[in-house]
């Protein structure tokens, strides 16, 4: 993943907002990357950004080569079917609530050909492997945001971008999910962007940047001191 002076704008009316302000940032495969940053920063825009949901205003944003701001809608939608998996901060924006937690996961491997036994996996590592007949929208909060990421990854995207996926989530569960995105990572070269104000998850990822101001600020690798950039 690369952004190249990316700028956002958005319009309402005659007013505009600057959401991010020349971002550079260069993500290689197979990192998870923490996104720290107080509200308003611009963190949730850089993560539409890069799930092709927005399209910049300007800058180039690079995706294994593909630049995604000039790609036709038909060929993006397809790259997110295929190749992104997003959760969403809402936990129940992800999931189809009158079907089960695993027809969700099923249903998100259209793209890719389903595959129970990942769909099963999936559903065990996050800790509903007994809630696999239940429906989403009957779920808890913390439930549905443990399904979403499990539906993020059914396709093994080579981008995952999650956005305070663990908010609702007790210690356990969170590790859990954690534990989940670096496996993807390490398994299947899943590079991840996480929003996240926990600093346990942050400390579990491989690099930290902070957003501020819609810029990149201080980043850290996992091991070292913070640097301001
Ligand atoms: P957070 O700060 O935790 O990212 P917000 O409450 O700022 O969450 O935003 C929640 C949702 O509302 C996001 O999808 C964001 O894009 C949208 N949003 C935020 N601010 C505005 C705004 N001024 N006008 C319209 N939509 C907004
Ligand atoms: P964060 O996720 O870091 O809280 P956001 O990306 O949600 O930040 O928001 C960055 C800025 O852009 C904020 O000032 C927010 O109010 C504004 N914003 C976000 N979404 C929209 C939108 N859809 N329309 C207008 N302003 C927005």
């Amino acid at each position: 993943v690369r952004c190249d002076g990316i700028v956002q704008i958005y319009k309402a009316r005659d007013v505009e907002l600057v959401a991010l302000r020349d971002v550079d940032l260069t993500i290689e495969a197979g990192e998870t990357v923490a996104l720290l940053g107080p509200s308003g920063a611009g963190k949730s825009t850089l993560l539409w950004l890069l799930a092709g949901l927005l399209r910049p205003s300007a800058g180039r944003l690079w995706l294994d080569g593909t630049d995604l701001g000039r790609l036709d809608q038909r060929r993006l939608d397809r790259l997110r079917a295929t190749r992104i998996g997003m959760v969403l901060q809402q936990p129940a924006r992800n999931l189809i609530g009158y079907l089960s937690a695993a027809q969700n996961v099923a249903f998100a491997q259209r793209a890719a050909g389903r595959d129970r036994r990942r769909a099963a996996e999936l559903l065990r590592r996050v800790g509903l492997g007994d809630a696999g007949g239940r429906p989403a929208g009957s779920m808890s909060g913390g439930e549905q945001q443990r399904l979403a990421v499990a539906v993020a990854l059914a396709n093994k995207p080579g981008l995952l971008l999650a956005d305070e996926p663990t908010s609702q989530l007790d210690e356990e569960s969170g590790t859990r999910v954690v534990e989940l995105i670096k496996r993807a990572a390490a398994a299947d070269g899943t590079t991840a962007v996480v929003v996240t104000h926990d600093a346990a998850v942050s400390r579990a990822l491989s690099r930290t940047v902070t957003i501020r101001d819609g810029r990149v600020g201080a980043e850290s690798r996992r091991g070292e001191d913070f640097v301001v950039v």
